[in-house]
């Protein structure tokens, strides 16, 4: 979805974005199971619950705002993708989504592997006891130190991003007696958003060394010749929020002419390829994801028919997931502070957080949807727009969203499938606290991570 879609400010408050739904939905009451995580219900008092835990509570306990994570729903998608790709294939949560030391444990019960892009992302996978060969290093620009970290740590792969990185990763290994395994990072001429993919600029981006011209394949030579290197295969991703698989069709199909390249080239068949992450996930009744057995089936498929194509044995596939994991399984919980009503505009309903814990509207223009949860309501639908507390106009949660016309200072909202990307994204503008994780599951809470304090704050500036 292109800026220009959405028209936004005042001047356009009675204009629905193309595409958004226009209708209000019949029943405010309704909670739609695609964008909700899977033991969100209303209660018989209005009251909704997420894994026996019913919001009030949550919010008397655990004040707002709060991302609230259903433990059992983000198990089972780590399950449906695992058992959707099998065994001769591995699933790489990519914890840039969002990552913690319970959610690093998860991952392990469930039998995920884990992409990491930063040193802080390294440590708490360490420290929680992901086992290394599990865990993959990405980045474009990792230091000597996040390397010789990994390295030390021996962490199953690293993918290189450059010809710098795949000298610096190569002499590391060397100077501490390993052999580093590696994927390439390609950019194979795609990049995909939602429906459509784009075939031009696509290579002109930081990350990867591009396909054409020949800069993947010289990684590849280089690589290959380096004693501190086991180059084990090629490493695409083209994109986020993707609903269709026709863009990874293409760039299997490029990835595999690149691995045939090599065959005739160097007599090796590299063994693996990542075909990377980006799948889409149900940010309003609108969208429409795919199931993680039909992303495996066609991604197999594709990968099956093109080896055979080019004559080569099918490599081992990896995807790295983040969004679609995590991002169904959290929701944000706010309570109102103020409504204010622009005659013939809209009504402005302002929430205790904002950007500082949901950047992705500002930053992406990203639709939500939005829900009264402390009560049901039989008042009529009203076009609203829910904005945080932050000093810049800029600064909404839910461009447009129908709420009952009653709702009040004190009542309780919840914006779904914020599991991605936001707490991993927060900020501390306006010296705003950070919002804790709470975690529930059967009938009990947990925090796994705890608000910011004050004394948080001041702890950083030495004064
Ligand atoms: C961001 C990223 C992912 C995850 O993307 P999602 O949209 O969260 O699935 C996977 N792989 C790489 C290399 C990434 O940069």
């Amino acid at each position: 979805m292109s800026r220009s879609a959405h028209p936004a400010g005042p001047r356009y408050a009675d204009v629905l974005p193309e595409g958004h739904y226009v209708a209000p939905p019949t029943d405010l009451n309704e909670l739609d199971p695609r964008v909700w995580s899977r033991t969100v219900a209303r209660g018989d008092d209005g009251v909704v619950a997420v894994g026996g835990m019913d919001v009030k509570r949550l919010a008397e306990e655990f004040g707002t705002p709060a991302y609230v994570l259903d433990e059992d729903d983000f198990r089972a998608r780590c399950r449906a993708w695992r058992d959707a790709f099998g065994t001769d294939a591995d699933v790489f949560y990519a914890g840039k989504a969002f990552l913690s030391r319970a959610v690093v444990r998860w991952l392990h019960e469930e039998d995920l592997n884990l992409d990491v892009c930063s040193g802080g992302e390294l440590l708490t996978a360490l420290d929680a006891g992901m086992p290394a060969e599990r865990i993959a290093l990405h980045g474009n620009n990792k230091s000597t130190d996040e390397i010789t970290r990994a390295v030390e740590a021996g962490v199953g792969r690293i993918v290189v991003d450059s010809f710098q990185e795949i000298a610096r990763v190569a002499h590391i290994a060397e100077r501490l007696g390993k052999r580093q395994r590696v994927l390439i990072r390609v950019t194979v001429g795609v990049e995909a958003h939602t429906h459509e993919f784009i075939a031009t600029a696509h290579e002109d981006q930081k990350f990867g060394l591009p396909l054409a011209g020949g800069q993947a394949a010289e990684a590849v030579r280089r690589a290959l010749k380096l004693d501190g290197l086991e180059l084990l295969g090629i490493h695409s991703h083209i994109g986020s929020q993707i609903f269709d698989t026709s863009g990874f069709e293409v760039a299997a199909h490029r990835v595999i002419g690149l691995l045939r390249q090599i065959r005739d080239e160097h007599g090796v068949e590299l063994p693996e390829i990542d075909l990377g992450g980006g799948l889409g996930i149900a940010y309003t009744s609108d969208d429409d994801p795919s199931e993680p057995h039909q992303i495996a089936t066609a991604l197999r498929e594709i990968v099956t028919r093109e080896c055979a194509a080019a004559g080569l044995a099918v490599p081992r596939i990896s995807v790295e997931p983040g969004r679609a994991i995590v991002g169904p399984t959290a929701f944000t919980l706010y309570e109102v502070g103020t409504t204010k009503e622009l005659p013939g505009l809209r009504t402005y309903v302002s929430v205790d957080g904002g950007m500082s814990d949901n950047i992705r509207t500002a930053l992406y223009d990203a639709d939500y949807s939005v829900a009264l949860v402390s009560r049901a309501s039989t008042a009529e639908p009203m076009l609203t727009r829910v904005v945080g507390k932050h000093c810049e106009s800029g600064d909404i949660v839910v461009r447009d969203a129908f709420l009952p016309a009653d709702v009040a200072p004190g009542d309780l909202l919840a914006v779904p499938a914020t599991g991605a990307y936001c707490r991993s994204m927060a900020s501390n503008y306006n010296h705003a606290l950070r919002p804790p994780v709470v975690a529930v599951r059967d009938g009990a809470a947990r925090v796994i991570v705890r608000r910011e304090t004050e004394e948080d704050l001041l702890r950083l500036d030495v004064g």
